[in-house]
């Protein structure tokens, strides 16, 4: 009955994207680009995209997936290719040693071109586009989807940066946000008008096109909530203290995760308090706790990271004007509201200091 209903839902919007079209040009569809999305099927793989509000597709034999190159879909001049696997390994690693380099942004929201500019004025990528960082590891604490234009976009960017940081011995960590886990799990309450025209154009939930069957989805659902780099912990939302009151190693954090959200038949409902923990407000990607006045002092911020093994914790989600560091670094957020779309900051972590830049590649050391 659902489909049913949402069908209809669907060619209504149609109409009224096409009537609304002939009575104002300014509100026209044409221009609407998107995707690509690639989805795998028994013997081949359907890639489809929006170009001028029309959805196109072309498909491949399964025993080309691998070579694909979606360059002309992407059209920002690099090639994008070789990108495309069906076996994408869950990256359950939570503790990187010996990194000498560390950058993080958060909290992107589709804001790609901002994105670009802050990595671009800050030498982490070439003026084009290209991995710059070398054996050095870059860390989006979460929320790429969402709210802006251009997410899809930018999961292309990072899918094509993590293959040329591993070339360079560096990596590029994508971890999930809640919004990451809100589109996956059919609450797309937050997403731009646009792709709300996509899911009518391909008459499908949004979220089925990220379902199992897509290689966005399998990439998306392969991505870590809890990392430590050195001595730095990194999360979107926060570790509740709550955390500790479940039988769970840090270090087992990521596969948990996994096998309990994404493992499971309906994600929606939580069996055990340990799941509810995970999706709800006090859970990694959640939590806010950090940043509300008289929460944490010194004293319980110093408890808390003794019990991360960790001397300091990066923690998007809540946003911020700038990177703001609180207890001498022990906590920094780093959502520095980059989802506006005018200005943003990312974080250097180098020889145990912290430091702020800006879109114009102006640093300050916090
Ligand atoms: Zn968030």
């Amino acid at each position: 009955m659902k489909i049913k209903y949402y069908l209809i839902a669907s060619l209504l919007f149609l109409f009224w994207a096409e009537s609304t079209q002939a009575q104002n040009k300014k509100r026209s569809y044409d221009h609407y680009y998107d995707g690509p999305y690639v989805f795998f099927q028994e013997d081949t793989t359907q890639v489809y995209w929006i170009n001028a509000g029309q959805l196109l597709d072309t498909s491949y034999t399964a025993a080309h997936a691998d070579s694909i190159d979606l360059s002309f879909i992407l059209k920002d001049s690099i090639a994008y290719q070789n990108l495309i696997t069906q076996d994408i390994p869950l990256d359950h690693q939570t503790v990187y040693n010996d990194v000498e380099h560390v950058v993080a942004i958060s909290d992107i929201h589709g804001q790609y071109e901002l994105m670009l500019t802050l990595l671009k004025e800050n030498k982490v990528i070439t003026n084009d586009g290209h991995w710059n960082f070398g054996e050095g590891h870059m860390v989006i604490v979460g929320d790429i989807f969402d709210r802006g234009e251009y997410v899809l976009d930018i999961l292309w960017f990072m899918i094509r940066l993590e293959q040329e940081a591993a070339a360079a011995g560096g990596k590029v960590h994508v971890m999930l946000g809640n919004h990451e886990v809100m589109v996956l799990q059919k609450d797309i309450r937050y997403v731009h008008k646009k792709y709300r025209y996509t899911s009518a154009l391909f008459r499908t939930p949004y979220s089925e096109l990220f379902e199992g069957d897509s290689f966005l989805g399998r990439w998306v659902r392969s991505k870590p909530i809890y990392l430590k780099i050195n001595d730095v912990s990194f999360v979107h939302g926060g570790i509740s203290e709550d955390f500790f009151n479940y039988d769970v190693d840090l270090e087992d954090l990521n596969s948990t995760y996994h096998q309990l959200i994404f493992g499971k038949v309906d994600p929606e409902e939580p069996e055990t308090p340990f799941e509810s923990f995970l999706l709800y407000d006090n859970g990694p990607l959640w939590y806010r706790g950090y940043a509300f006045k008289d929460e944490y002092d010194l004293k319980r911020t110093t408890k808390l990271l003794k019990k991360l093994d960790s001397e300091h914790i990066v923690v998007g989600h809540t946003s911020m004007p700038n990177i703001i560091s609180m207890f001498d670094n022990r906590i920094i957020f780093v959502d520095s509201s980059i989802k506006l779309g005018d200005t943003g900051e990312i974080l250097f972590i180098k020889n145990g200091k912290f430091i702020s830049a800006d879109q114009n590649g102006l640093t300050k050391t916090l």
